[in-house]
């Protein structure tokens, strides 16, 4: 049974239309324990799934969990709910640290309504808001060049030194780039300020989904700067209480609360048995030869090939990468205070793994100063690292194949031929490297700049949409191929025209059939199972993944906080929920969004993804499977159908524990 403690989430609807705002208090109880749970709410009550995706009604809802202000670490993500251009349905994403400012305007959360023709900035000075308009003409000219900085960098100077908040203390701000601009793939970035520039390590973004594409095209909203002087903890001191925290962290974790987190984040920080830390400098010497690379086309290589491309990849990314960034201990923080300091730069550019091998062996490019430059070009575009390297990856795969031509993408007069050929690759690494990266540089330039109509398909319609109009426009090469322009490719199909690129693990479980793709809510170490058993770890999964991100809190916390959470509700905010029941019902009524807005889970159509999953099942010893998979079609819906089937009756049997769903709260 759940109790309450009275609290109040405090959220600042903002009509962007009217430029009025207005503060909507939502009792801290029952369905609503953080941003997510309102942000469903609100979605299903407003029922944004009737009107166009880039429209005012889409609403942005950008929030904080109720933990941050606490000395929790990792406590202080701000999370954004949307409706999503690529998947089109309700997306969630999330980036870290800027809760730490955000909490101090008392606010629990922002949510964009309405459409302003000329783009806005939103200065939020604790619950007030002020509009200031930028215009197409400034926010271009921003985005081309401030202070020695272009795009998002850009405009976060500039917003910061035209309009600064008064309050004094602390300001971030939350920007978009020219992807927002100009494709589906814009996301919402937030670099913290660092005397007059910026903090090459706090620079994270909310990129998964087209969130950015969504504020600066559904709302007209470019920039959002904010400051507060309020105390996070006025309203319940219980949450600045450290030996509460320390207490509650001995009885459930037993050992006091920084030992707890510390221990619990060694692979982000530096793990002494493998030499190296954060995910960049893990994954490679800990997944080894099950890491993507080559737009998936690794999946369909012996293991000593795959071997000879992990040689490469050490040897070229990540051994300098080390002497650079873990050596010389170039480590920071989001932004928050936190024992882990997973953000490791090299040269001066933040590397995660994802979007390091989404812009490096991914697309063929085994150099890291050449990642880093395409990293650099990605972040000041705004734009999803994960996506671009997917669809560069892609559109390289078709160039390979004989079904696109070079200037059909704009690469006449490359200097050599970009190629995702393995043994080309292991022949002359450096040349393909240069030609993958120049490639690559002027494909994802041209679908910034809608030059060409192939990037320019691209950019407006996402992958999925733009492979079926190839597959219509060109038949022959169709026929002549004998395969279709989406078959080169890798993505979860969402309704007849959605689609989410998954996040770069060999798994069936990052194109499997769950509410939200394109993060963690679902299993994706490489493995293969029975769908029954896969979509149970998925779902157990899920369901601490958005519990996590509702509590604001960093995943790669997730080992103390899964563990935490519950005795933290019940002694910080005197709530008794059952959290598994409760992510289990919000699973459901996000999978019931997809199903009213047409993006529900579809089997897989393309070949290669049917190959990736049949792949890591040869890999991991399920051969029945794999031979199945690989030559009836039926078995790939088969182990679809029954992983969904599975996954919603474990879904639906969470929810109804203790106390019923209640369908009329989500009317
Ligand atoms: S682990 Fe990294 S992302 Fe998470 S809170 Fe710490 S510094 Fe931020």
């Amino acid at each position: 049974m759940q109790q309450t403690g009275g609290y109040q989430l405090r959220l600042l609807h903002i009509d962007v239309a009217g430029g009025a705002s207005r503060l909507v208090e939502a009792p801290l109880e029952g369905d609503i324990l953080g941003p997510i749970d309102y942000a469903i709410r609100l979605h299903h009550s407003r029922g944004t799934w009737r009107a166009p995706l880039l429209s005012p009604s889409n609403i942005l809802v950008i929030g904080r969990g109720v933990f941050a202000g606490a000395p929790l670490y990792g406590g202080h993500r701000l999370v954004a709910v949307f409706r999503s251009p690529l998947s089109r349905g309700l997306h969630v994403s999330a980036l870290g640290g800027a809760a730490y400012v955000f909490a101090r305007t008392g606010l629990h959360g922002l949510v964009l309504e309405g459409w302003s023709e000329e783009p806005l900035v939103l200065v939020v000075e604790n619950e007030r808001v002020a509009f200031e308009e930028l215009g197409w003409d400034m926010l271009w000219e921003t985005w081309r060049g401030y202070k020695g900085h272009r795009g998002t960098k850009a405009l976060a100077l500039y917003v910061r030194d035209r309009y600064g908040c008064s309050l004094g203390g602390e300001q971030r701000s939350l920007v978009t780039g020219p992807a927002a601009a100009r494709t589906l793939a814009g996301g919402i970035f937030s670099p913290r300020y660092r005397g007059s520039g910026l903090d090459p390590a706090a620079f994270d973004s909310a990129a998964r989904g087209g969130g950015g594409t969504v504020m600066l095209r559904g709302h007209g909203v470019a920039a959002i700067l904010f400051c507060g002087d309020r105390d996070p903890a006025e309203a319940n001191p219980r949450l600045r209480d450290r030996r509460l925290l320390d207490e509650v962290s001995k009885r459930v974790l037993g050992k006091p609360y920084h030992q707890a987190a510390v221990e619990a984040t060694t692979k982000y920080r530096y793990d002494p048995r493998l030499g190296t830390g954060g995910t960049c400098g893990v994954n490679y010497v800990h997944y080894r030869t099950l890491v993507p690379m080559l737009g998936y086309n690794s999946v369909y290589l012996s293991q000593a090939a795959r071997e000879k491309l992990l040689r490469l990849v050490l040897e070229r990314l990540w051994e300098p990468f080390q002497r650079e960034a873990i050596e010389k201990r170039n480590w920071g923080t989001c932004g928050e205070p936190c024992p882990a300091a997973c953000k490791k730069v090299y040269r001066g550019t933040k590397m995660d793994y994802e979007p390091s091998n989404a812009l490096g062996p991914f697309i063929g490019v085994f150099d890291a100063e050449e990642t880093r430059r395409l990293i650099d070009l990605v972040d000041e575009a705004g734009m999803d690292a994960i996506e671009a390297g997917h669809v560069v990856a892609w559109l390289l795969d078709l160039l390979g194949r004989g079904m696109l031509h070079p200037e059909e993408l704009g690469l006449e007069g490359l200097p050599g031929r970009p190629s995702l050929d393995p043994l080309r690759v292991l022949e002359d690494p450096e040349a393909v490297t240069r030609a993958n990266a120049e490639a690559a540089r002027r494909i994802l330039e041209a679908m910034l700049e809608h030059r060409g109509w192939l990037p320019t398909l691209v950019a407006t319609r996402g992958l999925r949409a733009a492979a079926k109009a190839l597959n219509a426009g060109l038949p022959g090469r169709v026929a002549m191929h004998h395969t279709g322009f989406h078959d080169a490719a890798v993505y979860a199909a969402h309704g007849d025209r959605g689609y989410m690129t998954p996040n770069l693990y060999w798994s069936p479980g990052v194109v499997a059939p769950m509410p939200v793709l394109g993060r963690y809510w679902t299993v994706y170490s490489p493995g293969f199972a029975e769908p029954e058993a896969m979509a149970e770890t998925a779902v157990h999964r899920a369901e601490n993944e958005y519990l996590i991100d509702n509590a604001g809190i960093c995943r790669f916390h997730r080992k103390w906080a899964e563990k935490l959470l519950d005795a933290l509700y019940r002694e910080l905010w005197g709530i008794e929920a059952d959290l598994r029941r409760h992510a289990a019902a919000r699973l459901l009524e996000i999978a019931r969004y997809q199903e009213q807005a047409g993006a529900d889970p579809r089997p897989w159509e393309s070949r290669k993804t049917v190959d990736m999953v049949a792949s890591i099942a040869a890999e991991t010893g399920a051969h029945e499977w794999a031979a199945r998979l690989a030559t009836d079609p039926g078995a790939a819906r088969e182990w679809w159908t029954r992983f969904r089937r599975h996954a919603e009756k474990l879904l639906a049997q969470h929810a109804a524990r203790g106390q019923p769903v209640n369908p009329a709260a989500i009317a």
